[in-house]
């Protein structure tokens, strides 16, 4: 089966993330803490959710282990818990990303710990927390790494110096809030500096919409030689409020993380979304929190794929009064009203 590399090599590659947001949303996880317990309480949902986005034509499946490191399990009391954790994850993510030809992501995040005012201290806590996910992941056979939602550049390279040592392909990828990293580095530079430490791909996930992430990728792609990834959040993000956190209510009131609904992309925008991330040379296209399967589906059918879910996209001249059948519309007459369509009809 080809690798992340040979396959970037050749197209785009289709990921999809969001499992925290997701799971959240289906009654599985606690928004606030964020950490994946599902994964062991309720493994069948993470099996699920995996199964929904390779359907949809996700071709990695991303090991649940976001926020599943030893800070966050700590905080819940469940250190205990840290290791089977990430290696059911792991175990998880492969036994569905073998039912459809899919790859495997070992993952691992931005900790809270980092402080650029004490690097060398940092590093301390930090680097035995990459070290032992990355081990695990690699134990049970992660096909490469994805090292995200990074705010400081110090950080992201000791996950990066990590995952090298395994031999395993290197994804790292940075949250961009404001124009530059927390330590201060435009992010094209920051990504720059990523790939000259080996990085195989280097761009941003999550905190921006799509419109606001595609900006910042427009200077990151002519700045690196390697694949550039892009993992949007689907929430309309604008210049006055660049990033979901921030984003706020008619009434002022902060929408993140549970009231972002209304700000949701549609399946439409997000399958644009994946048509100019493509035009302008992103390798590997994704989602971040708030993707459901629909928008993953919509944005393999713009890249030009028929997908399994495919079998059960939109087909509106089915429907009963929307639909192009005549007879169904005269059938429907007296209906027609619900829709607003009577003077057209
Ligand atoms: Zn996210």
């Amino acid at each position: 089966m080809a690798g992340l590399l040979e396959r970037l090599q050749k197209d785009v590659v289709l990921g999809a993330e969001g499992y925290l947001f997701e799971l959240e949303r289906r009654g599985y996880l606690k928004a606030g803490a964020y950490v994946p317990e599902v994964v062991i309480e309720h493994p069948n949902a993470v099996a699920e959710l995996h199964r929904e986005f390779l359907r949809a034509g996700a071709e990695v499946m991303v090991a649940f282990t976001y926020y599943g490191h030893r800070a966050k399990m700590r905080a819940i009391g469940r250190e205990g818990d840290l290791e089977r954790l990430n290696r059911d994850a792991v175990r998880l993510a492969k036994s569905v990303a073998n039912e459809g030809g899919a790859l495997v992501a070992g993952n691992v995040c931005n900790t809270w710990e980092y402080d650029p005012q004490k690097p060398e201290e940092s590093e301390q806590v930090v680097r035995p927390m990459f070290e032992e996910q990355v081990q695990w992941a690699c134990e049970e056979g992660a096909d490469f790494f994805i090292a995200e939602t990074f705010n400081h550049l110090g950080e992201a390279l000791i996950a990066l110096d990590v995952i090298k040592q395994t031999g395993l392909p290197a994804m790292v990828t940075f949250a961009a809030k404001n124009e530059t990293s927390y330590d201060d580095q435009p992010w094209e530079d920051a990504c720059k500096i990523l790939e000259d430490h080996g990085a195989d791909v280097v761009g941003l996930n999550c905190s921006r919409g799509p419109d606001l992430m595609l900006e910042l990728i427009e200077r990151i792609r002519p700045k690196v030689s390697c694949y550039v990834a892009a993992q949007p959040v689907p929430y309309h993000t604008t210049h006055e409020q660049p990033y979901f956190q921030v984003l706020t209510d008619p009434h002022g009131n902060r929408a993140f993380p549970v009231a972002l609904d209304p700000f949701l992309h549609t399946r439409f925008e997000m399958a644009d979304f994946a048509r100019r991330a493509r035009d302008i040379g992103v390798n590997y296209i994704g989602i971040c929190c708030g993707g459901a399967p629909h928008h993953v589906r919509a944005m393999a059918e713009a890249l030009g794929r028929t997908v399994p879910a495919s079998a059960y996209s939109p087909d509106l001249s089915l429907h009963p009064v929307l639909g192009a059948k005549a007879e169904t519309k005269a059938k429907v007459q007296r209906h027609l009203q619900d829709f607003d369509l009577k003077q057209q009809s």
